[in-house]
């Protein structure tokens, strides 16, 4: 998405932003589902800040959801921040356990799942996961490529991965319990290509294909 955020604004115009936010000056943003800029211990979404707060260069009018993406990486978080202002996940915000590998045992390996039927995929794992590394890399990207779905997408991506199990299937005991270390995060892409070809590729040996 094209970024039509005229150049020049200041802190003041974003304090004043936030003040015609409070005063519920018409826009056409919709609350943020993800972010929240946090200015003196209150929470108001990003990109209708930064919306409003280009009131001054942009003939008194604020812009529109359409001039521009918000999200990590995203111009319009990074003027934000450049002026001082704080963004953080949303509290409470919650990863989905979006595609695992249920699903993909369900396609082609069904055989295989029945018969380790007691072993238990935690969904709550896949979400668990993603938390964690969210909290060490303030995003969620593919470990085998570094594809960031938010950062092709924009909100929609948001927080979008899918989760690999390294061990596969047939090589569980019954039982076994998945371990936080047993997951990767992966991309749609490199996801498709792990499970292509059986034996499936190791992390190291996708790592490897894509150098
Ligand atoms: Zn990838
Ligand atoms: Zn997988």
């Amino acid at each position: 998405m094209p970024a039509n955020i005229p150049k020049g604004i200041t802190r003041d115009d974003v304090l004043n932003g936030i003040a015609a936010y409070k005063n519920n000056t018409p826009s056409r943003f919709i609350d943020s589902t993800k972010y929240d800029l946090i200015y003196k211990g209150e929470a108001f979404p990003p990109k209708a800040i930064l919306g409003l707060s280009a009131m001054r260069l942009n003939a008194g009018k604020p812009l529109v959801p359409s001039d521009f993406s918000a999200g990590e990486s995203s111009k319009c978080f990074s003027i934000l921040r450049e002026l001082g202002f704080t963004i953080s996940i949303k509290k409470g915000f919650v990863f989905d356990s979006d595609y695992t590998d249920e699903d993909w045992e369900s396609s082609e390996g069904a055989v295989v799942y029945r018969s380790h039927k007691s072993y238990e995929r935690d969904p709550q794992l896949a979400k668990k996961k993603k938390e964690l590394f969210y909290a060490e890399h303030g995003r969620v990207f593919c470990e085998g490529c570094g594809f960031d779905f938010e950062s092709k997408y924009g909100e929609r991506g948001a927080g979008y991965i899918e989760c690999h199990h390294i061990t596969p299937v047939s090589q569980l005991k019954e039982g076994e319990v998945t371990k936080l270390s047993d997951l990767a995060l992966v991309c749609s892409n490199c996801h498709r290509m792990i499970h292509r070809k059986s034996p499936w590729l190791t992390m190291a040996e996708l790592k490897k294909l894509k150098a």
